[in-house]
This record gives structure tokens, sequence and C-alpha cells, in this order.
């Protein structure tokens, strides 16, 4: 069988295979500690799911609806962006996805054409190369190291830029580093966007998950030439616990909401109908519960931060949001003899059962990504066992 090159030389999602990995091997019985995904391990609150039932029982979710989201769905956004980034948006500027990930690619399908570029900080997420690729854009890096708190400065951006730079990619809080940038460092980011026509692509999945004093602020709301410039990217999955109902949207200029959403009507419709119900009562309804979990995930980074430091070989700066902690191993990898951080993060599996993910898909060759979103019990016994791992 011979498959399609834009297949063959793509790279599969490495958190999503590490997660597998670990469920696989836990389901045989192996004694794995998986702090793989980040995914948050609360259930969805009480009232999200009490609306999505009420929902099936009175026959609202049997059918097609617009492929950019239910109207209320849409209303309920805009609740939202007023409640979190302090601006109006109407309905023309929003659509709901199939989870932030399909928002991010019928965006970069819709903006780039072949050989336009999207500058992306490294470390990155590791979705958004491969995205630009599939839509023949071509990723520019822009390497980061923890002497800026891996945030990506203008000059850097700045010799980056071509004359085919179309797009800037933000995302702040980070995955994986947890870094927010800071008022000054996006109003700087801003101007130079700005000052080039750049277009700024947020994605601001992490907003809500800031911890310990520090705040998020959406860059799109520091100015109306900002918020004209930015497409804003967010879902409910991180906020919410809602991983599995794969709602995400988007927020932007209504033209390219406009390309999104025909984008969205040649391949899935329309975003599960139930699920566009859940999401109306988890981002306009009471956020007492998403509160309780940021708080939870505070808790946790907060105990484990000074526990993870303290591994031998382990370098970690304190993550401000997110909730995954992003060690510089080099040191370790030296003790245990290691040249390529794949291998050992697939070492520390096999011998400690603790299942971390691969720097090398952030583009980083001497880190791991541990997420924390997961029990106190769980993190304090892989950080134990990362010890004894370094002390063997
Ligand atoms: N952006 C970032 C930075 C992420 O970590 C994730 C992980 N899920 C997403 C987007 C996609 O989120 P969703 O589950 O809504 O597709
Ligand atoms: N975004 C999460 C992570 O980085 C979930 C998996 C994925 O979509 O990549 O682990």
């Amino acid at each position: 069988m011979v498959l399609a090159n834009r297949i063959t030389t793509m790279q599969e999602s490495v958190t999503l295979a590490s997660g597998a990995r670990a469920k696989a091997l836990k389901d045989e019985g192996r004694d794995i500690l998986n702090l793989t995904l980040g995914q948050p391990d609360f259930q969805t609150p009480q009232l999200i799911k009490e609306k999505a039932i009420e929902a099936i029982a009175n026959d609202q979710v049997s059918f097609y609806t617009p492929a950019s989201g239910l109207p209320e769905l849409k209303d309920a956004i805009a609740t939202y962006m007023k409640t979190f980034y302090g601006y109006e948006v109407t309905r023309d500027q929003i659509l709901a996805a199939t989870g932030a990930k399909f928002v991010l690619y019928a965006y970069f399908m819709t903006v780039l054409n072949p050989g336009d570029e999207v500058i992306i900080p490294t470390p990155y997420w590791v979705s958004y190369a491969d995205q630009v690729k599939l839509a023949e854009g071509t990723p520019v890096f822009v390497e980061t190291s923890e002497e800026t708190r891996f945030k990506a400065t203008v000059s850097q951006l700045e010799a980056a830029r071509t004359e085919k730079t179309k797009v800037f990619l933000l995302n702040s809080p980070s995955n994986p580093t947890g870094m927010v940038y800071t008022n000054e460092e996006l109003l700087a980011i801003g101007d130079w966007a700005l000052e080039h026509d750049i277009l700024i692509l947020s994605d601001d999945i992490y907003g809500r998950l800031v911890y310990n004093d520090n705040t998020f602020v959406p860059i799109s709301s520091l100015s109306e030439a900002l918020r004209q410039q930015t497409m804003v990217v967010n879902g409910v999955a991180k906020t919410y616990s809602m991983t599995g109902w794969r709602v995400g949207f988007a927020v932007g200029d209504p033209e390219l909401i406009a390309g999104m959403s025909k984008m969205l009507s040649q391949t899935t419709s329309n975003l599960t109908t139930v699920a566009q119900y859940a999401a109306i009562e988890a981002l306009a309804g009471d956020q007492t519960a998403a509160e309780e979990m940021r708080r939870a995930f505070e808790e946790r980074l907060n105990t484990i931060y000074p526990l993870l430091a303290a591994v031998p070989g382990f370098e970690v700066i304190k993550p401000e949001g997110a909730f995954y902690l992003f060690p510089n191993v080099k040191k370790a990898m030296e003790m245990k003899g290691f040249e390529d951080v794949t291998d050992f993060t697939n070492d520390i599996l096999e011998k400690a059962g603790v299942a971390l993910v691969t720097g090398a898909g952030f583009g980083m060759p001497y880190s791991l990504r541990m997420s924390y979103a997961t029990d106190l019990e769980t993190l304090k016994a892989a950080i134990s066992r990362l010890q004894d791992y370094m002390a063997s």
C-alpha cells in the first residue's frame, strides 16, 4: 500500500502516542504511573453533564447544527469573552468546532498559501508544526531557552521574519513550559506584528489555568488594533475537564471566521450537537467547579515542584500556568549515559515505571515533559521513583 506523502512525512502526535503506550502497558498489568497526557483527571462538572442529559431528554440533539455551531453556543462564547477577555464580540466573529486542535487546523487551512511562513517559538506544542505543513505552510522555529524563561523576544522574531511571514503563533500559558507572557512582552510583540502586518494566532487554551499570583493577559485584549490582528483559539477541554467532549472555538475577524466555517462545512459538518449544549453551560454557567479544579492544580504544582527540582540532574523553572513541568535533563542524561532524550524517556518508563513525554516532540533535545493533571499521590510516587532511578 502506498500512502500519501503528507501522511508518510507526518509525525504522529507524540503526546497521544506516549499516552496510548502507557495505557497499553498498564492494561497489560504493568505498574506504570502515567504522567503523559495533558488531560485533567477530574470528571466533567455535574452541572455541565446535567445540561447535556437534559438536551438529550428534550430532543435537542438528534440533528445537525450550523457548521460553525449553534447560535446559542456562539452567544455563550460571547458571554465568556466579555467575562474573561473584557470585550464584546458578535456571532459572525465566532465559530465552534471539534476541539481546539481542529480549530487550529481550520485556521491554518484558511490562511496559508503554499510557502507562507508561521513563526513558532520552540519549545512548541507537538501538533502545530505538522498542522502547518498539512496546510502547505512552512513552520519557522524561534528557539527559546531558560534565559528568557522560554519566551520569544521581538529581536528573535524580527530575525526570523521574511517576506513570507504570515502568522506568529503565541501560546501563553505555554504547553509544555507553563510560562506566561507579561503585558509588556505582549505589547512589544503586538507592536512588531502590527508594524509588519503579521497575523497573530493566540492559543489561549490554558488561559484560565494560572497559579500563584500570575495572571493571564490575552494579547487580543490589549488594544483594538491587536484584537483585529488576532485569532483567539480556546476551548473547554482543560478549564472544565472536558477533553472527551471535543469542543474548541475561535474568535476573530469575520472574514476569516467565514473561511474557516466553509472548511468546517466540507469536513466535520458540525461539532457534536450534544457537546455544544454541554459547552454552553460550561462557558456561560457557574464557574465554581472550574475554579476548584484550578486550585487543585495549583496545590499539586506547589507540592511537587520542589520535589522534582531536587531530583539529581533535573533542572526546572517553576511554571506559572498550564499543568506541565518541563525539566532540562541534560545532566541527568549524562549521569545515566544517554545522548538521546527519547531513549532516556523510554528507559525511565522501562526501569522506573514512570511514563513521561520526550522533549523531542516539542523541539527540545534535552527536556522531557511531566503532566501534573493527575492526583498528588501518583505525582509524589512518580517523583520518588525518579529519585530512586537516578540514584541507582
Ligand atoms: N493547544 C494546546 C497548547 C494544547 O495543549 C491542546 C491539547 N489538547 C490543544 C490546543 C487542543 O485542545 P483540544 O483538546 O480542545 O483539541
Ligand atoms: N494537549 C494535550 C497534551 O499536550 C493532549 C494531547 C494532545 O492533544 O496533544 O498532552
